[in-house]
């Protein structure tokens, strides 16, 4: 299926040679493959910054606190005394003044190597002034003569986890760079730059510019990433277009039971959505349609009454979620609505093991399952429907093009209903969904009272502690949000466990704690207790962002406010606000605060309407910040970047759609040029579609 000549792009890591089963691990959870990294994934992982290893002063020269490379005479080494907790110093010099350098817990033996007495090595690194005399802590680099030759003059830094360092990553990025070739040019206009050479230079970089987001060299491969998406997207309407959809209509029966059994009377814009959304499923063209609405803007029960139209019509609907919290959640909400109507549901997670999964699937083969709800686990291999009818996906902007097709592949021509939480600005529609149909739910439900937003520096911290106690005295839930630190995950751990630790200090056991590294059963155990209140306050990462519910919690706090994007914060926010009580939002900040990061939380704080903020984010993220966070990132794109590549999408689409016109089948050359780049960036799905039309 795969074209040999890409068998070294995706050869197992573990064939290179420096990465063993035990690197392989961390490797595997930095690039997001716990199931088995490839060399790809590998060449695809682009650096943060760069470090500029140019700047030769001598030590009179040194500004402090940037990175310099030094030549020095090394003059003694001063031990750490026993028992003390004093740094390894060495003293050493050059013709204009000294300079110490420190290791804390260094080895004796290995620093005499590294550092002998007498001889003249380079040190690169950070220059501090401690006590007005230069001092050069852990230096980055130390290599003598010979290894100054080869010392990268312009440095890349990745984005790192637990158990790799920069090294490791620079040695097997060289060795994934040596291992593979370059590729027959797919793009139109032939690019001086090929795939391979782009890569090797955004890792190799001899300029800044050649490893930076706005180098020619990231724009191509941006470029390839774009058109990668927008053609599978053309490949797939095209495909679309010619299988036409198999009608489903329902007489009613099972969504008027529904509608019996809820407690509150759909909002207009609900009952928009659901008329739009029955004349797709009866019509005779398939249906895509997104369903976009803002947290709380109750999109599952709609998404249950499409179900209901379906399953009326004799046939099976499937609701996938982002992650297994949500996916038990929307279980919850719909289990009780399901049993009124006489609606067969089940759930389908990576969890459901052994005979269960086994009797699980065999029901749902069979028919005798009517919506089955759950994670990517529902489309993985063996699991098969009777009768797919409509395939719900919530959350999109999680999952790429590719498994959404792959759900919808699982059946004959089926109904694909998107939901997101996180409103798309019209001009980014077209990237995620290509065109698609689009319903909104832009009314809050009745009775929801406006959140108080409030922004607080850090330092202010007690107040806050001491106000929670107040209100977790008069029986009030609160969440408490820990930061996201983008270097590695293990640190987000830690920033939730030691706040865990602290607010137990004060609460004791009313304070609970979830986090993404938490086995599946401890998570539900920890999310239960908090819906019934058994904790009062749950400290959390982000795994909340999207989609909990719980309506009693009417407090949030976010820490570290700065560090997330507005519509990261929308989506937080809206976690209160959904009870009777009026909510409060408490976002704490570290001093100083960036001019884009007051932006958006001024913005957060005059509106909570997800529409306005995100065009707002949209409009924030483009104007400074260029090469700040993964922030600016699309989602579901690995090397595109919204503000920097966001002007490449149009001229990618037109290109794809040319190709589409003119070799619908890519059977020409560049036609299999671009296949290799559908593989490559994970849109074989639509390769496959191609194979099987
Ligand atoms: P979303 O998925 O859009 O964030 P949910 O579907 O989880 O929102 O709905 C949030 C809450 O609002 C749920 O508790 C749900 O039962 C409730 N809800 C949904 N529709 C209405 C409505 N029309 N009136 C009152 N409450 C509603
Ligand atoms: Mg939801």
């Amino acid at each position: 299926m795969r074209p040999d000549i890409l068998n070294p792009y995706f050869a197992a890591i573990t064939d290179l040679t420096g990465i063993g089963p035990k690197l392989a691990r961390p490797f595997e959870r930095l690039l997001g493959r716990e199931g088995g990294a490839r060399v790809l994934d590998l060449l695809l992982h682009l650096p943060a910054s760069t470090i500029d290893r140019r700047s030769r002063p001598t030590l009179s020269q040194v500004v402090p606190d940037t990175v310099v490379t030094l030549e020095v005479r090394v003059d003694r080494h001063a031990p750490t005394p026993r028992g003390s907790r004093a740094p390894y110093r060495i003293y050493a010099h050059d013709e204009t003044g000294d300079i110490v350098i420190t290791y804390f817990k260094g080895d004796r033996n290995w620093l005499e190597r590294l550092l002998p007495v007498g001889e003249t090595r380079w040190i690169s690194g950070t220059v501090t002034l401690y006590d007005g005399i230069p001092q050069m802590s852990h230096p980055d680099r130390v290599v003598d003569e010979a290894g100054l030759a080869k010392l990268p003059p312009i440095e890349p830094v990745y984005p790192l986890v637990e158990g790799l360092g920069q090294g490791h990553l620079r040695r097997a990025i060289e060795a994934a760079l040596t291992r593979t070739g370059e590729l027959p040019e797919w793009q139109a206009g032939a690019p001086a730059t090929g795939f391979h050479a782009a890569l090797f230079q955004v890792h190799q970089p001899r300029e800044t510019a050649d490893a930076s987001p706005l180098g020619p060299a990231w724009k191509r491969l941006a470029y390839d990433e774009l058109l990668a998406g927008q053609l599978a997207l053309a490949l797939v309407r095209g495909r679309t277009v010619k299988d036409a959809g198999r009608p489903s209509t329902g007489d009613g029966h099972v969504a008027r039971r529904i509608e019996a059994a809820l407690p509150f009377t759909l909002t207009r814009s609900q009952v928009a959505a659901l008329e739009a959304i029955r004349a797709d499923l009866a019509s005779h063209d398939r249906m895509l349609r997104l369903l976009q609405g803002d947290v709380g803007s109750g999109k599952t029960v709609v998404a249950l009454l499409a179900a209901a139209t379906v399953v009326e019509a004799g046939r099976q609907a499937a609701l996938m979620a982002p992650t297994e919290i949500l996916a038990r959640q929307h279980l919850k909400t719909i289990a009780p609505l399901a049993q009124a109507a006489g609606l067969r549901v089940a759930l389908l997670t990576g969890r459901e093991k052994g005979r269960a999964r086994a009797d699980l699937l065999a029901a749902l083969e069979a028919g005798e399952i009517d919506l089955v709800v759950g994670t990517h686990a529902l489309f993985q291999e063996g699991v098969a429907f009777r009768d797919l009818a409509l395939a719900i996906v919530d959350e999109q902007h999680r999952f790429g093009v590719h498994q959404r097709l792959a759900l919808a592949a699982k059946g004959a021509a089926v109904d694909v209903l998107v939901m997101t939480a996180t409103p798309i600005p019209r001009t980014l529609v077209l990237t995620y969904f290509g065109d698609m149909d689009s319903s909104e739910l832009r009314e809050k439900p009745a009775g929801r009272k406006p959140i108080d937003t409030r922004a607080l520096p850090t330092e202010r911290i007690d107040e806050v502690v001491a106000s929670l106690g107040r209100a977790m005295a008069e029986g009030r839930r609160a969440y408490w949000i820990c930061p996201t630190v983008e270097e590695s995950e293990n640190s987000d751990l830690a920033a939730a466990e030691a706040r865990y630790e602290d607010l137990r200090q004060y609460f004791g056991e009313r304070v609970g704690l979830v986090h993404g590294r938490m086995k599946g059963a401890q998570k539900d155990a920890a999310m239960a207790a908090f819906a019934a209140g058994e904790t009062q306050l749950l400290v959390a990462t982000t795994v909340v962002e999207v989609g909990v519910d719980v309506p009693e919690a009417s407090i949030i706090v976010i820490e570290h406010a700065e560090r997330f994007g507005l519509a990261q914060l929308h989506q937080l926010r809206g976690r209160v606000g959904r009870g009777d009580v009026a909510s409060t939002c408490l976002l704490l900040y570290r001093r100083p605060l960036g001019e884009i990061a007051r932006q958006r939380i001024e913005a957060l704080r005059a509106s909570e309407d997800g529409f306005f903020l995100a065009e707002e984010d949209l409009r924030l993220r483009g104007e400074g910040d260029v090469l700040g966070t993964r922030q600016s990132g699309f989602p579901g794109f690995r090397l595109a970047q919204l503000d920097i590549h966001g002007d490449l999408l149009v001229a990618a689409r037109a290109e794809a759609l040319e190709m589409v016109r003119t070799d619908p089948d890519l059977a020409g050359p560049r036609g299999a040029a671009l296949r290799l780049l559908l593989h490559i960036f994970e849109r074989d799905v639509a390769v496959k579609l191609l194979g099987a039309g």
